[in-house]
């Protein structure tokens, strides 16, 4: 039987999987995402998904190269910027 409902069903979905893709983006970029437990183990904790400031570029075996969002916090915990205090 033809279903005139299962293309436009199909079509929605595919909608939603594709809008979802900036959301998703925005959300990644819109908060830190440094690796705190593998980057800065003495300092893990300092951040809360604070708003990214900067971005640092860490090496992961499998993609090679990433940039990876920083807040404050991080960057100053990793050397980054100039922002150690002390
Ligand atoms: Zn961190
Ligand atoms: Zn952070």
């Amino acid at each position: 039987m033809n279903d005139p409902g299962q293309p436009r069903e199909y079509a929605r979905e595919l909608e939603a999987s594709y809008s979802a893709v900036p959301r998703a983006i925005n959300e990644w970029f819109g908060r830190c995402h440094c690796p705190c437990a593998s980057a800065h183990p003495g300092d893990e904790g300092i951040c809360e998904a604070e708003t990214p400031v900067t971005t640092h570029r860490f090496e992961t075996g499998l993609t090679g190269p990433v940039d990876v969002p920083l807040c404050v916090p991080c960057a100053a915990a990793q050397g980054v910027t100039e922002l150690t205090a002390g």
